[in-house]
């Protein structure tokens, strides 16, 4: 039978950390110790705390473990410089994160739930339903997979410059282990990556937008929008239902007013679903009418990335740069996405647990 896991330290906050150690009779600055080691140094081990009395070390490391993922393959794609790692539950669920190295910037997408339970259809994770909702530990552990990857000599000791909750899963649906991880991220004695550099996507819950307008912390906002009206998007994405369009750019609206920080939307392009020229007028039209300010917004094209088993199809070139001008006459800033990795099923919704 299946023993009861070890408590992982990475799901602790630093006072819970501070408070275990507190139990076992440790002074006060051993928790701190601790906290470097697993926060700023990246230790993987306990013997890497070598400042640490021996009897501590053996303890820890009888009773507690530093992360809890089993690591199962890493890929790697464009020439090295995208690495997709799949790693397992306890159960074999699938956790998919995926490192991207840019000449200025290296940015690392990390899943916050295992499956997802939105059911988006051309998504190859909804077709997974949903597994889990991952710990604290479990999403940062992820981003340090990807840290410890850009200490190899290939990367010449880069830092991680990005983290965008965009892998596997829904973030808002898992809204308070994913906000505990992002604290852990930015405690400035610890891993210290600023507020500003990360990004939340969300299929478009109205309650974690409005929670996050309540957020002093400056977390980048994206939304999954991918149509121009109810009817289409509905057809594509179930929440819609729940959440149709209006509601959402008004939840979107309040947030840029009251935060006065940028959203993006992003917009898959299927051919023949979503990119019609129209549709891109309406899209226009809809967010110019929308009340959020042109210069806080911005559209992301994602030419749709296949996934097997789905009779949809990836817009043509010339369609996705027709979409891209129709929005221009709406003076809504708007860019094609450059993607990563679709040589190693690592592009935006290709994450579906399998190697
Ligand atoms: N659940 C969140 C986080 C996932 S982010 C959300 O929906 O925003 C992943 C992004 O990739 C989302 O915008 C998603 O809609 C998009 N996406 C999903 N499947 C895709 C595919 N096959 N090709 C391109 N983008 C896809």
């Amino acid at each position: 039978m299946d023993s009861e896991p070890k408590p992982n330290l990475l799901d602790l906050s630093r006072e819970q950390l501070a408070d275990l150690l507190k139990a076992w009779g440790q002074p006060a600055f051993r928790a701190k110790q601790i906290h470097r080691h697993l926060h700023l140094n990246l230790a993987a081990r306990f013997d890497e705390m070598t400042d640490l009395p021996k009897a501590l070390r053996e303890r820890l490391n009888a009773e507690t473990t530093i992360g809890s993922l089993q690591q199962a393959v890493v890929h790697a794609g464009d020439a090295g410089m995208t690495r997709k790692a799949l790693f397992k539950l306890r159960d074999g669920s699938p956790v998919e994160t995926v490192l991207m190295v840019y000449p200025d910037r290296a940015t690392v997408c990390v899943s916050s739930q295992s499956g997802c339970p939105m059911a988006c259809v051309f998504c190859a994770t909804g077709k997974l339903g949903f597994l889990h909702d991952l710990t604290r530990g479990e999403i940062v552990e992820q981003v340090y997979w990807a840290a410890r990857q850009l200490r190899e000599p290939q990367f010449e000791n880069r830092r991680l410059t990005n983290v965008v909750f965009m892998g596997m899963g829904e973030p808002f649906n898992n809204y308070t282990n994913w906000r505990a991880a992002v604290e852990i991220l930015h405690d400035p004695e610890g891993f210290n990556l600023g507020a500003r550099s990360y990004t939340v996507s969300t299929v478009g819950l109205v309650p974690g937008i409005r929670k996050l307008a309540e957020d002093p912390l400056p977390i980048n906002l994206a939304i999954s929008l991918h149509a121009p009206d109810d009817e289409t998007r509905t057809a594509m994405m179930p929440v819609n239902k729940r959440f149709p369009i209006a509601d959402l750019l008004e939840a979107v609206r309040d947030y840029t007013e009251k935060t006065n920080r940028r959203v993006s939307f992003e917009y898959v392009l299927l051919q023949e679903k979503n990119d019609f020229p129209e549709q891109a007028d309406r899209l226009g039209q809809l967010l110019r009418a929308s009340g959020i300010r042109p210069a806080v917004m911005h559209v992301n094209l994602i030419p749709w990335n296949p996934v097997p088993g789905t009779p949809l199809g990836r817009s043509h070139r010339k369609r996705v740069l027709a979409f891209q001008e129709g929005l221009l006459k709406h003076a809504v800033p708007c860019t094609v996405r450059v993607e990563r990795g679709i040589d190693i099923g690592a592009a935006c919704g290709q994450l579906a647990g399998t190697a």
